[in-house]
Formats: C-alpha cells, structure tokens, sequence
C-alpha cells in the first residue's frame, strides 16, 4: 500500500520545483500516493483562505506533507502561514542538514552539519506591544520570549537522539545564558544534564551564539550536530546554508509528535518563477528526508546519491551552482540517472 502524503506545490517557483521533485520521487521508486492541495496565495486564489481547511484535514489524515513555499504578505494583519502551520500541528523540531556538495569558495572539507532549531517558543512565540510614554503611545515595543523546561525537554531530547540515531559524533547546545540568565539559562541547564545520559556515546560542548557565529565561519568542521532555541536557530540555519553553496540546496524538516512537514529553506523566489531555471535541490533533498523519516531509507539514499552525483560531475547543473539547466532539463537528467 503507497503511504498517503500530502503535497502542497505553494506560490512562486513551488509548483515547478514540486512537480521536479514528484517525477524524481517516482524514478526512484517512492511508494507514495500524493494528495495535493493547496496553501499560501495560491489557497487564496482557490479557496480565498492562505490555510484552506481542506488542507488542513489531508494534513490531520496523513500526518504528513511536502511542502514548497509560500507567500507571506509583509506588513500587519497576515500571520505567516508556514508559522501557523507549526502551531496547528505542533512541529516543535525543524532539522536543517547542510552537506557540502559543492566546492565551496571556502574551502571547506566535506562540512557536514546538521541544526536542531527549537520551532514553537521563545521570541517567536509573537507576544508584543507598544508601550506608552507621556504623549507617545508608541514610545517603546516590547516582545517577550518564552523557553519552558518542557519544550527545551522535548527539543534537546530530539536533537541528542537524532544524534545517536544518525551515528553523529558530538552534540553542540547554543545560547546566550550569560545575559539571558532565565530563559536561555533554563535551556542550558536542561541540555547540560540531558548530555550526562549520552555521556561515553556523544560528546557535548556549549557555546555562547556571538562566538558560535565566528567559530562557524571560521571553522565549521568542528560541529556537527548543533541544537539551540529558535530565533539563534532560524538565524543560524541560513548561515550553514551559506557555508555549503546557498539555499538551492538546504532542506528543512518541521518535526512533532503526530505529524510532520518537509520543505525547502527557501522562499518562493518570485524574481525568478515562471522561469524555468530555479534549482530544485532543496525541495528534492527535504523529500529524501520525508522517505527516511516514512521508513523508505533505500529510497532516500537513491535519491541522494543520484542527486550528488549530478552536482558534483557537473555538467548538468543549475544557473545557481554556476550551470546552465533549467528547471525541466536538470530534472529530465536525474530522472533518466535514476532510471539508467
Ligand atoms: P527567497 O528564498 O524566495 O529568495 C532569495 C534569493 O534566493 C532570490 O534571489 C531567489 O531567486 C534565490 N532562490 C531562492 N530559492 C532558489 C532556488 N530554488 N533556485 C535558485 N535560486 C533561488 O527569499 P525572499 O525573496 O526573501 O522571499 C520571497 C517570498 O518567500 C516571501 O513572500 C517570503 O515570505 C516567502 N518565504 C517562504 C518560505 C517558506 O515557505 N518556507 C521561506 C522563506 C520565505
């Protein structure tokens, strides 16, 4: 029986990367029955709703969905729909592996990180307000962050198993305890006993985020799996993306207890949709992550080893990695590698 996912192609450059990644999942064998419904502007256009309710219940059902982006109108008034997404199903981990495939300008060997953001607290929890002074009632804004020990609980739980789970070798806790003292302190405590349980099967260190942000860039190789709340996180994440050649080519994965959503880190690019040249990797990387996570491991190491090998001969390669493919032809190519 093919497992049920949903599948939401979203707005800008999704439905052609979503369509890429459907024909790869195919030529590799998935055992997948797609439902394919809609969010972002495009649940607009169908629905008049960014969330149609019907996406949310194919979503309750298979408890489990690709995702390509969506777009969120900037200003008051639209809540992020990938933010609501997270609350609606609880996804409280978001994964992000950055692999380097490509020679970096860097020079970087073989960087190979993985980042375990908390997804559901701290400062993008959006509790805010104006606060009045004399005449101005906008004088000041306050937002207030929130880590509870449940939560960095369940978060560092997460990131120390996957740690184990993939052969990992150390786990790495970031977090600004030494002006934060409660909340990120709180997270800090939690991770600092947790490590105790994996001691003798991972190493753990800390760092504070300002030095992390240096050691990153200065020297990757020494991380590997990396956990921390979710601003340092989301912050951090698209550093690693830039270590190991760009969004192209980072994958996401929002993580809960009941269900789970797969994406690319990217956003819709709309200075390049309906173009035919956007790179579909991270939306084909993030699928490989879905058929580990479904338990179809073979399926995932075909698609990852096709793909790799694709970038790293390199005569078929997007205009982002410095190639000249578009869209269509890049798949066409791995689709007939992977039939071959
Ligand atoms: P973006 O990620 O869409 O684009 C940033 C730059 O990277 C652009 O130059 C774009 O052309 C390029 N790029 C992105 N993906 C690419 C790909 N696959 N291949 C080649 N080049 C690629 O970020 P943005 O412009 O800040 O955001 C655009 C829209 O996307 C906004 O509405 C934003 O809210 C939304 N967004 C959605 C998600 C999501 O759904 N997960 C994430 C980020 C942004």
């Amino acid at each position: 029986m093919p497992t049920p996912v949903t599948l939401i192609p979203g707005d800008g450059i999704g439905p052609s990367i979503a369509d890429a990644t459907v024909r790869v999942l195919e030529a590799a064998g998935a055992d997948i029955a797609w439902d394919v419904q809609q969010a972002g502007q495009a649940g607009v256009a169908s629905h008049g709703d960014p969330i149609p309710e019907p996406t949310l219940a194919s979503i309750r059902r298979t408890r489990l969905a690709l995702k390509g982006p969506l777009e969120t109108p900037v200003g008051k008034g639209f809540r992020s729909v990938n933010v609501a997404l997270r609350k609606e199903f609880d996804l409280y981990a978001n994964v992000r592996p950055a692999r380097q495939l490509v020679p970096s300008p860097r020079h970087y060997d073989d960087l190979d990180l993985v980042l375990v953001r908390e997804n559901t607290e701290g400062l993008y929890i959006g509790k805010e307000q104006y606060v009045a002074q004399g005449d101005d009632p906008q004088a000041a804004a306050e937002s207030v962050a929130v880590v509870t020990r449940a939560g960095s609980e369940r978060i560092i739980r997460y990131a120390f198993e996957y740690a184990v789970a993939h052969g990992r070798r150390k786990v790495t806790l970031v977090h600004k305890a030494n002006i934060l003292k409660y909340s990120s302190g709180l997270f800090l405590e939690v991770g600092r006993a947790m490590a105790k349980e994996y001691e003798g099967r991972l190493a753990f260190d800390e760092r504070i985020i300002d030095a992390m942000a240096m050691n990153l860039v200065m020297d990757p190789n020494r991380f590997d799996v990396i956990v921390t709340t979710n601003m340092f996180g989301d912050i951090l994440s698209d550093l690693i993306s830039g270590l190991v050649g760009g969004l192209g080519l980072a994958p996401g994965a929002n993580i809960g207890k009941d269900a789970a959503i797969f994406e690319a880190v990217h956003g819709t690019a709309p200075d390049i949709a309906g173009k035919d040249v956007a790179n579909p990797g991270a939306l084909i990387l993030a699928a490989a992550m879905m058929l580990d996570h479904m338990g179809q491991p073979e399926t995932a190491r075909r698609v990852r080893d096709a793909f790799t090998a694709q970038i790293q001969e390199g005569q078929v390669r997007t205009r982002d990695l410095g190639g000249a493919a578009g869209t269509v032809e890049f798949t066409d190519a791995l689709v007939a590698r992977l039939r071959g």
